[in-house]
Parts: structure tokens; C-alpha cells; sequence
């Protein structure tokens, strides 16, 4: 049997990979602390468990409309209204198997062979593949590490040729936390809307920022980049809600149809009881501040921790929940070829679990989460210093 061509070169999420491997060597006996996973360690909120409880009682327990039930998407409209300055009407909405089923519909609806999406470097591991699975071109453009891992509207420009068709804008960034100001984002849609480049503005860490920076949707600039745009979100990081399952896309009226359309062919509809559920979230007043506060507290133990190891240099995140150090002078003082064998080392050695930056096209860095109580977070550091300073 043949696989087909669009599988081949396809590779694993070497996220997901990594917290494999560390599971494998937990279940083996070893004690093996995992800073590769991307998700916040807390609960979801009982209020939430508690809709999705009620939702199963009363029977919601069948197929929806493809793209949502209509109060989830009324409350996402009013969402995005309050938080982010927008205004949708409910057919610029739909509902997704999580926000990476939304990117993954919207690349399918929009690229046509060969269309080239700029996708900047570092960048979140499953862009790349699903562009090319649509049969896109990813164009990675390295966001200088100096310049905080932002792209600046000359690098953006330069890098549109006649077959660009979107770009990519992830603010706050996984892996590196970074966030672009309202005036970064106003000359890059600039650019965009002088190329006639469609935006796909991946918000998913808006509820997760630790500075007094103000989250900014690009789609709010203007009505024009409005129209240009594609909001990405969910519930995921903002509810502690990653095996729920459910995001959106808001955008022109024409993409949210074309991808409810695909989406009535592949899903069918995202979960009953997990629309019920997110539905609880976006209602409720309750807010994640408690889980910001915590996050926050542990990003600022952790950066100092991995900043006083030799050979380690990090920009301190403003958002997400990732460190994204720079471990290059570290790779060579400890005689590794590259950070992959680097990481895999470490793991082998001091049960540590880290994502190489490869995965995310920036191979001189690590990702590690802090997505961990602080005790646990000591001792990876611990660990970590360990393992560099003994292999000078
Ligand atoms: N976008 C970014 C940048 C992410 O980091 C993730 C999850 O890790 C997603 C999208 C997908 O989130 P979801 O769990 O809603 O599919």
C-alpha cells in the first residue's frame, strides 16, 4: 500500500513528540520532568464543568449546525466586541474542533497551488504543515532574536513576491512569548494592505500577558484590515480547556462560509457537550487572573533561574507560557554538535524534557513551558545548570 504524496514529508509535532518520549521514560520509572507541553496545568473551572454536565443531562448530546450552535457564536460576537474593539455579526463566525482545526480549514479554503505564505521565524510548529497540506508554500522569514523575535514592515515587505497570499501574525507568539505593540501592527498591515496580503492573526495567548502591555487585534486598526484579516482564538489556553476542543475563526462572511462548508464534509461539528462548556466560558464574568497571577510569578522565577546558567541567554516573554532561551554559547562550551543532540542528552541525563527550537525554525533555541509549580521548575533549573556546567 502507497501512502499518499501529501503525507510523506510530514512530520510528527515534534511538541507532542517530545512529551512522548518523556511519558515513555515517567512510565519506565524514571522521574522525568516535562517542560515540552503546551498547556496550563490547571483545571478547567468547575463552572465550566458543571455547563458541560448540564448540557449532557438535557440532551445536548447531538449533531449542531457544522459551524457552532448559534448562542456560542453570538457569545464569541460579543467577545470580540468587548475584548477585542470588533464587530462580527454571527455569520463571520465559526465554531472549530479547537483553534488549530480553524487554521487548518482556513488554509484549505484559501490556497490554491503554490500560493506562498509568509510564516515568521520562530514560529508554532503546525503552521508549515498545514500550509503545505493545502498545498501552500510556507516562506519562513527569520524574526531577528535582537529585535525581540519581531518582524519589521521592511523584512515583511521584502519578502512579498507575486505569490504571496497571506501571512501569518502570532501575538502573543508561542514559542516566544513576544508581542507586537498597536504601532508594529498598524505598518505591517501597512504593508499588507498595499500587497493585498490576507492576515491570519493567530490570537490565542490574548488572555495571557504578565506586562502592561495591551493585547491589540490587527483587525481592529481599520476597517479595511478588518476586512483583510482572519481572526484565529478559542478556549484552549484562555479556560484551561486544551482537550475541550474548541475555537473559532472570524472573518468575511464568504471565508466562514466556505469553511462551515468543509467543515460539515470533515467534522461534522465541533462536540455538543464542549460547545455548551466554552459556551459557559465566554459568559461568564469570571476571569483568568488568578491563573495569570500564577503564571507570571513562575515566569519571573523561571527566567532568572535559566538566565544565571552559562551559556544561556533568553528575551524575557511578555505573554504565553514559554521560555524561549538561546542555548547556542551552552550547545558549543558543552562539545554538541547541535541543540537537537543537546536536548536529547539532557534528557537522557538529567530527565529533563526541553523542545528543541528546530521545530519552531530557530535551531540555536529551546522552547520550555512554565506551564509547572515553581518547586518543579527549580529542579528542571536545577538539573539543566547541572548538565551544563558538567560537561565543560
Ligand atoms: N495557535 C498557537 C500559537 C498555539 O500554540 C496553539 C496550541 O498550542 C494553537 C494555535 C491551537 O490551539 P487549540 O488547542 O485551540 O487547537
Amino acid at each position: 500500500m502507497q501512502l499518499a504524496n501529501r503525507v510523506k514529508t510530514l512530520t510528527p509535532s515534534s511538541t507532542l513528540a517530545i512529551s512522548a518520549k518523556a511519558k515513555e521514560l515517567k512510565q519506565q520509572g524514571h522521574d522525568v520532568i516535562g517542560l515540552g507541553v503546551g498547556e496550563p496545568d490547571f483545571n478547567t473551572p468547575d463552572y465550566i464543568l458543571e455547563s458541560a454536565k448540564k448540557a449532557m443531562d438535557n440532551g445536548m448530546t447531538k449533531y449542531t449546525p457544522a459551524g457552532g450552535i448559534p448562542e456560542l457564536k453570538q457569545a464569541i460576537v460579543r467577545k470580540c466586541k468587548d475584548d477585542n474593539d470588533l464587530e462580527y455579526s454571527t455569520d463571520q463566525i465559526i465554531v472549530t474542533t479547537g483553534a488549530k482545526h480553524a487554521l487548518y480549514t482556513l488554509f484549505q479554503v484559501l490556497l490554491n497551488e503554490g500560493d506562498e505564505v509568509i510564516v515568521p521565524a520562530p514560529y508554532w510548529v503546525s503552521y508549515p504543515e498545514q500550509i503545505k497540506l493545502a498545498g501552500g508554500q510556507p516562506v519562513f522569514l527569520n524574526a531577528e532574536e535582537a529585535n525581540d523575535f519581531k518582524l519589521t514592515p521592511e523584512e515583511l515587505e521584502n519578502a512579498i513576491t507575486d505569490k504571496t497570499k497571506a501571512v501569518i501574525i502570532n501575538s502573543p507568539s508561542n514559542p516566544t512569548g513576544m508581542m507586537y505593540n498597536k504601532e508594529e501592527l498598524e505598518k505591517l498591515g501597512e504593508i499588507c494592505l498595499k500587497h493585498n496580503i490576507v492576515i491570519v492573526s493567530d490570537e490565542i495567548y490574548e488572555k495571557l500577558i504578565y506586562t502592561n502591555d495591551e493585547h491589540v487585534s490587527i483587525g481592529a486598526l481599520s476597517n479595511e484590515l478588518k476586512e483583510q484579516t482572519i481572526l484565529i482564538n478559542g478556549v484552549s489556553k484562555s479556560h484551561a480547556m486544551t482537550g475541550w476542543r474548541i475555537g473559532y475563526a472570524a472573518g468575511p462572511t464568504y471565508i466562514i462560509k466556505a469553511m462551515s462548508n468543509l467543515a460539515s464534509h470533515s467534522t461534522s461539528n465541533p462536540t455538543s457537550i464542549a460547545q455548551y462548556a466554552a459556551l459557559a466560558a465566554y459568559e461568564s464574568k469570571e476571569d483568568s487572573e488568578a491563573m495569570k497571577q500564577t503564571f507570571k510569578e513562575r515566569l519571573d522565577a523561571m527566567y532568572e533561574l535559566i538566565v544565571a546558567i552559562p551559556g544561556i541567554s533568553c528575551v524575557k516573554p511578555k505573554g504565553a507560557f514559554y521560555l524561549f532561551p538561546n542555548v547556542e554559547e551552552a550547545v558549543a562550551m558543552n562539545g554538541f554538535d547541535n541543540t537537537d543532540d543537546w536536548v536529547t542528552a539532557l534528557l537522557e541525563e538529567e530527565k529533563v524534557a526541553l523542545v528543541p527550537g528546530s521545530g519552531f525554525g530557530s535551531p540555536n533555541n529551546v522552547r520550555l513551558s512554565y506551564a509547572l509549580s515553581i518547586d518543579t521548575l527549580e529542579e528542571a533549573a536545577k538539573r539543566i545548570k547541572r548538565f551544563v556546567t558538567s560537561h565543560q
